[in-house]
């Protein structure tokens, strides 16, 4: 087993229900992606579980591979598509790069898909770790509930100027 071979973890992989024990390979998270799942939830238990065993880390990238990710999203055009949870995988993933780690990031996203791309980081599909959910995501207004779709173009509503939040939607089972 190459022991730099790790793996970073977004939010839709655990929604998706990733199972951090169902791989060997070391795995990174950010405080953000806890942040992004619901409490008490099965991803949320699996999330706590892997942490406890040691298989998880959770750790924050640096500000400087931050500002790095936020360069190439922006040339890009895909900042308004990543949440700062989308933000911090990608710049950890990058950091852990910098540092002689041979990194992926599992990941359904398409928005970090293409961010990684761009910065030269690998990135494999959850349906790599057997995962045959897609799940959908939704933008809508914490103020006054008015939804959006997820590639909504402004980081506002349109309705009372709120920042929108963004939460997935539901999950459909993809054929073979
Ligand atoms: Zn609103």
């Amino acid at each position: 087993m190459n022991e730099k071979r790790v793996i970073v973890l977004d939010t839709s992989a655990f929604v998706a229900g990733f199972d951090p024990f169902s791989i060997s390979e070391k795995q990174y998270t950010v405080p953000l992606v806890r942040d992004e799942l619901s409490k008490g939830s099965m991803s949320w238990i699996r999330f706590k579980a892997a942490v406890e065993n040691g298989l998880l880390k959770v750790k924050k990238p640096d500000k400087v591979f931050v500002e790095k990710v936020r360069e190439a999203a922006t040339f890009l055009g895909d900042s308004f598509f990543l949440s700062k949870a989308d933000m911090q995988v990608l710049a950890l993933a990058l950091q852990l790069k910098t540092r002689g780690c041979e990194v992926s990031i599992a990941t359904d996203d398409y928005s970090i898909q293409n961010v990684a791309n761009q910065l030269g980081v690998k990135f494999a599909s959850l349906a790599t770790f057997g995962i045959r959910f897609r799940s959908k995501w939704v933008r809508y207004c914490p103020a006054c509930h008015k939804k959006y779709p997820a590639d909504y173009k402004h980081e506002r509503c349109e309705v009372c100027g709120t920042m929108l939040k963004r939460k997935m939607l539901r999950k459909t089972t993809l054929k073979e």
